[in-house]
Formats: structure tokens, C-alpha cells, sequence
């Protein structure tokens, strides 16, 4: 039998849903939660994504501006509209767009967000509360692989889990997050030996590599659930043949547009898994309501500090 789809772009839906009706409980209260996406240079594939970040926050009804740099601005040009971004009353949120010009220092940038609008999850301080099991916020891919798992009732507790790949922004914060879910928990990487004897221990397996169809039936225990975090674009023919029969619709839509995504799973691995997020339209679309939820989690504090700030001076 196939293994089951855990459908993102479903899941993301119910999410935004929750979301919406939030904002509006919000905006009673005359509170609008607000996003700044920071961006430099002009890469037209960034620049299509962020927009498509920022439309799905304008129709849950989060406010959001987009701040757009020339691709020779310096680091600390960036700090000092970040510097601004943190002080404005109208933003919860700073994303800083990835990847930036090669003169700017993204580190140094990142370290100026303030750790309580830093929606992407990525400073030091929000690693920091993730490691230790605080509340904090939590990089945004990772939180929605959580949330798949979560809402698609597979269980974590005692769960044999093996992340493939170690990076700060997927790897390590999802090994994190299953840790804090009590799952018993293996991160794998390029040095790895023997990767596909550690792969088949897991009940739940994380593919977070950026290599296509590494994945193979072999790596996957029968009834495993598998999430397909790798977005991959393959242009070459031989490539597409060498994963995709000549009538399956991956084949199709190459014929008509050249070029074809996948993940890092082998599409032989739907025979054996239990059940298995797909490429696209799997972790992708939880990615991008995840940066609302944190936007509209910072709001939540932000403004619960306000509140107890005022509460305090009325006193
Ligand atoms: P990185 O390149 O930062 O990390 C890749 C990781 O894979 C590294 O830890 C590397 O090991 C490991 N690796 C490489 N080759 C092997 C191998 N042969 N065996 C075992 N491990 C290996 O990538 P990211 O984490 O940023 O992204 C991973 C993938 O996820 C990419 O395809 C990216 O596009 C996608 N992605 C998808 C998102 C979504 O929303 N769907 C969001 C973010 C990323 P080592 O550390 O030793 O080099």
C-alpha cells in the first residue's frame, strides 16, 4: 500500500484559519500584529518568495511593510534599519531575507534583531530557549515539520526519530524540537557512516539534506513516517528519467516547463513508508504560515508587556 500523504498545503490552511480568526479577536481589541521583511539586492527568486510571504500575511490580516535595499548597501546600513525596525510601535516582526549581498555581515545583522521580533527564530538568544525547553520563538520550518507530525496524529513520545542533516536553520533546531518531544533522537550529516542502517532505526525520519532522491527505500524502515524537507530543482533530463517514469506527471510537467521540483526522497519510498509529506506542497506551505504564527506570537507578548507596563504606571 502507498504510504498515507500528509497533505501541507491542508494542514497550513487550518493553521492560517486559526490564525485569521486571532487576527480579528486582535483587532477588537484595536491591535493589529505587523511583519517587516527586510530584503537586499534584487534576486527575482527571492524576491517572489518574500512577496508571496508577505500576500499570505496581508490576507491573514497582519500588517506588513517590505523594506527593500540596493544590492551594494553596507552591514551597517542594515543594522541601522533593523536598529529602527526594533523600536517601531508598528512592528512585531523582522525577517531579514536570506541570502544577503556578500558584503554584508549576516551575522552581525542577525545579532542586532531584537530576540522578541525575531520571527525567522534564528538568534542566538531564541537557539538558546529552544535548547533549554523555554518558550521563545522557534525557526519557522522546523515548527511546522512539529506541526505536521503534531496534526497528523503521529506519535512522538518514545519515538525513534533520525534528522538528516545538521544546519541552524532546519537540522539542528528540528532535532531540538523532537528532543523536547521526548523522541529519542539521531542527527546525521555528511560524515555520517553508514547512513542507511542509522535511517531504518527511525520511526520518524527527517530528510533536511538539499540532495535529490538521497533518500532510498533502503534508508526507510516499512511503515516509517518520512518528511521530505528538500527543495530541489532539477533542469537535467537524465536526472528526471533516472527518478520519474516516462508517464508520471513529475515527466509531464518537465516535458512543459524544463525544469521539475523534488524533494530528498526517493520517489521508491512511497512503496515502503507509512506515511510521507510531498514535494511541493509538504513542508513548503507550513514554512510560511509558521513565520505568521510567530508574528502573531510576538504581538502576543509584546503587547501583554505593554499592557503590564501600563498597568504598572497607573498604579
Ligand atoms: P544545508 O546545505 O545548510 O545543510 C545540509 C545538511 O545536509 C548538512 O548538515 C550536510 O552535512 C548534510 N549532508 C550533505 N550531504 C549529505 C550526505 N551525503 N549524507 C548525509 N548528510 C548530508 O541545507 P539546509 O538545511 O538549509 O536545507 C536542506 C534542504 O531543505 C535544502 O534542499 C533546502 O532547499 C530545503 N529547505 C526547505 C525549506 C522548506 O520550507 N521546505 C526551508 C529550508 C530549507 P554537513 O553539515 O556535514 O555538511
Amino acid at each position: 500500500m502507498p504510504a498515507k500523504l500528509l497533505d501541507g498545503n491542508e494542514i497550513a490552511a487550518t493553521i492560517k484559519a486559526e490564525i485569521v480568526a486571532e487576527v480579528r479577536a486582535m483587532a477588537a481589541a484595536d491591535l493589529q500584529p505587523g511583519l517587516a521583511v527586510v530584503m537586499a539586492g534584487n534576486d527575482p527568486a527571492s524576491e517572489i518568495y518574500l512577496a508571496g510571504k508577505v500576500r499570505a500575511c496581508q490576507e491573514a490580516g497582519i500588517f506588513s511593510e517590505k523594506h527593500y535595499l540596493p544590492a551594494n548597501v553596507s552591514t551597517r546600513a542594515m543594522v541601522e534599519l533593523v536598529e529602527e525596525l526594533n523600536r517601531s510601535e508598528d512592528i512585531d516582526g523582522i525577517l531579514v531575507n536570506l541570502p544577503l549581498p556578500p558584503q554584508v555581515d549576516y551575522k552581525t545583522v542577525q545579532m542586532a534583531v531584537d530576540p522578541a521580533k525575531d520571527v525567522d527564530g534564528f538568534h542566538p538568544v531564541n537557539i538558546g530557549f529552544l535548547s533549554t525547553h523555554r518558550p521563545g520563538l522557534v525557526p519557522c520550518t522546523p515548527a511546522g515539520i512539529i506541526q505536521i507530525l503534531e496534526r497528523s496524529q503521529i506519535p512522538m513520545d518514545g519515538a525513534e526519530a533520525v534528522v538528516v542533516g545538521r544546519s541552524d536553520i532546519v537540522g539542528k533546531p528540528t532535532a531540538m524540537l523532537l528532543l523536547n518531544h521526548n523522541a529519542t533522537v539521531t542527527v546525521c550529516h555528511s560524515h555520517t557512516r553508514h547512513l542507511p542502517e542509522v535511517c531504518r532505526r527511525a520511526d520518524i525520519l527527517i530528510a533536511a539534506v538539499g540532495e535529490p532522491g538521497i533518500i532510498t527505500r533502503q534508508h526507510v524502515k516499512p511503515g516509517a513516517t518520512v518528511i521530505d524537507v528538500g527543495v530541489n530543482r532539477l533542469t537535467d533530463r537524465a536526472l528526471v528519467e533516472k527518478f520519474f517514469t516516462p508517464n508520471s506527471p513529475k515527466a509531464a510537467a518537465f516535458a512543459k516547463r524544463g525544469a521539475v521540483v523534488m524533494g530528498d526522497v526517493h520517489p521508491e519510498v512511497s512503496e515502503i513508508a507509512g506515511a510521507l509529506t510531498p514535494v511541493p506542497g509538504g513542508v513548503g506551505p507550513l514554512t510560511v504560515v509558521m513565520l505568521m504564527v510567530n508574528t502573531l506570537r510576538a504581538a502576543r507578548a509584546r503587547h501583554a508587556v505593554a499592557q503590564s507596563a501600563s498597568a504598572e504606571a497607573s498604579k
